[in-house]
């Protein structure tokens, strides 16, 4: 049986919307911690099974548990917490006799411990501790993250550069061997290799400045009137790989909306990436139908195109960091995985919601749904 119980937050105290999960058989002392713990969301569980399915319900800030209690005692919950979130936080309650419990307990990494019989001012402020510590892990792992993604994006920059700089050198080690003529089929071949894997450099940088360009102001938006339908044709416009693809036919069915208030920049970049994307992934023939629709008080655009589309197993991965379908593993796809990932948080920024439709080898249909009431533009 799980017992839960939920305190609404204390405006008199203040007190932050945290939720502590209260473990324990006695309900007695459950309802003592609660009551301790007025102010903060408070959840009950009488044993370590009722206690960890809560758990799993995500949203717990801090466990205070007991350790003796049937079904699954105190340190078993302890361990299985820990395993399924490392940063997460839990106190012991026991008493300081038993230190078999708490050397155990350390070795499972519990982070505080309170001595039966309670004493409840510092139950609260082992709480308040705790919460604290909370944070401070939190913080370290999205640091480490961060870290972790730094590193694999200097290492995904290092290897999209290395494979053609090494073609390129190679190349002309060719044509500097002297035995070629130029007017000589091959030597013309090298030269035209040479030439599209510079062009393949060149658009690498520019993509990598286009990144550096709209993350300069973060998550802030720099708002001013936009007309939709100008980004679309500008995006169009200003695109190598739409140009590249001649021979894929281009549908245009664009409704003139009034303008909403967006960044320019952010917005610009999402409708760009979901245009290029379908062009990218198409080959020399078939359609990209690119259409902008009102819908209530919703603007929407859905680019829609016959190529290579995406399968089951990809299709969710798509808008994660770094992430390229690249089955061969050649790393020659261009771009950085990036694209998709971007476009969405800048959407949600606006107040909108990006999506893909896909299926293999039956092409794809990104939508991007955006509020058209005008967001408010600061003075
Ligand atoms: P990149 O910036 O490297 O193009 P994205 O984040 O834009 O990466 O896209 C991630 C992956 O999603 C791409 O590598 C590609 O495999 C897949 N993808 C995105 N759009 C399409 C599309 N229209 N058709 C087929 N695959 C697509």
């Amino acid at each position: 049986m799980i017992l839960s119980q939920t305190h609404s937050n204390d405006p008199a105290t203040g007190e932050c919307n945290k939720t502590i999960l209260i473990v324990d058989d006695e309900a007695i002392i459950r309802d003592l911690c609660s009551r301790a713990l007025k102010g903060y969301s408070v959840l009950e569980a009488c044993d370590g099974t009722d206690a960890l399915s809560l758990f799993e319900q995500g949203g717990v800030d801090v466990i205070l548990t007991d350790v003796m209690m049937p079904k699954m005692n105190g340190l078993d919950l302890l361990k299985k917490v820990k395993e399924i979130d490392p940063t997460s936080v839990v106190i012991i309650m026991t008493g300081f006799a038993e230190k078999d419990i708490i050397l155990n307990a350390l070795k499972d990494d519990a982070d505080d411990f309170i001595a039966k019989p309670l004493n409840l001012l510092q139950l609260k402020t082992a709480v308040d501790k705790a919460l604290v510590k909370k944070e401070l892990k939190e913080e370290l792992a999205s640091l480490k993250n961060l870290d972790r993604l730094k590193t694999n994006f200097l290492s995904l920059i290092s290897h999209k550069f290395r494979t053609p700089i090494t073609a390129i050198s190679l190349f002309l080690q060719n044509l500097a061997t002297g035995l070629f003529d130029p007017e000589d089929e091959i030597y013309k071949q090298n030269v035209k290799m040479i030439y599209n894997e510079a062009c393949y450099l060149e658009r690498m940088i520019a993509e990598l400045l286009t990144f550096s360009r709209v993350m300069v102001n973060g998550e802030s938006l720099r708002l001013e009137r936009c007309d939709l339908s100008t980004l679309i044709m500008q995006s169009i416009a200003e695109s190598k790989e739409v140009l590249s693809k001649s021979g894929l036919q281009s549908v245009l069915d664009i409704d003139p909306l009034p303008p909403i208030s967006a960044d320019r920049e952010k917005l610009g970049f999402a409708i760009r990436q979901i245009i290029e994307n379908a062009y990218k992934f198409s080959g020399d023939t078939g359609q990209v139908s690119i259409s902008l629709k009102s819908s209530e008080d919703r603007a929407v655009l859905q680019v829609r195109d016959t190529g290579a589309g995406i399968s089951r197993e990809e299709l969710p991965k798509i808008f994660e960091k770094f992430y390229q379908v690249d089955p061969a593993n050649t790393g020659q796809v261009r771009g950085f995985g990036l694209g998709l990932y971007y476009s969405r948080e800048f959407v949600r920024l606006h107040g909108g919601t990006i999506s893909i439709e896909s299926e293999a080898g039956k092409g794809s249909c990104a939508t991007i749904v955006l509020p058209m009431q005008e967001l408010e533009i600061p003075a």
